[in-house]
């Protein structure tokens, strides 16, 4: 295996992302790694914006959803010091926008949160088992805490 050179943290906003925030950021030291941090908007209405549209960090809408969402990635990424040009919003599915976000950025490393699902929710899937499915590198599922 090749060493990791660019790694990318996907988040969604749950409590689980400090504790995978915190083993990519110990991983992406220990390697020596750039480490990006990207959410993808799927949870707010956006009319008229075509899926994979980057949402620009450094200027207000007067849309008081995507602020918040804009807060929380630059609260996360500030406690992470990630710098602003490695953090990304993009409005799409998580599971494509992420594994198209990786190839374009050559990202070597994608890291998401797992849960350990049954049932139906197994049947379902899972983003983790999705970004797998369609991701060209490769993925580090991180078990989330029950
Ligand atoms: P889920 O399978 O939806 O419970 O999500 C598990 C993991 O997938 C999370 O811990 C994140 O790493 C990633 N993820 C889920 N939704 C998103 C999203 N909207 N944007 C970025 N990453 C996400």
């Amino acid at each position: 295996m090749s060493q990791y050179r660019n790694i990318l943290l996907t988040i969604d906003f749950s409590e689980y992302d400090e504790f995978v925030a915190n083993k990519a950021r110990n991983l992406a030291k220990q390697l020596n790694a750039k480490l990006s941090i990207i959410h993808i908007l799927d949870d707010i209405p956006m009319p008229d914006t075509p899926y994979g549209t980057v949402i620009p960090l450094d200027e207000d809408s007067s849309y008081p959803m995507l602020e918040a969402e804009k807060a929380q990635l630059k609260q996360l990424a500030d406690q992470l010091a990630i710098t602003s040009t490695d953090r990304w919003l993009i409005w799409g599915e998580p599971k494509q926008e992420i594994a198209l976000f990786a190839e374009r950025e050559k990202i070597d490393l994608i890291i998401v949160g797992s849960h350990g699902r049954h049932g139906l929710a197994l049947l379902l899937g899972s983003t983790a088992n999705g970004v797998l499915h369609h991701a060209k590198c490769d993925v580090l599922a991180i078990r989330l805490p029950d």
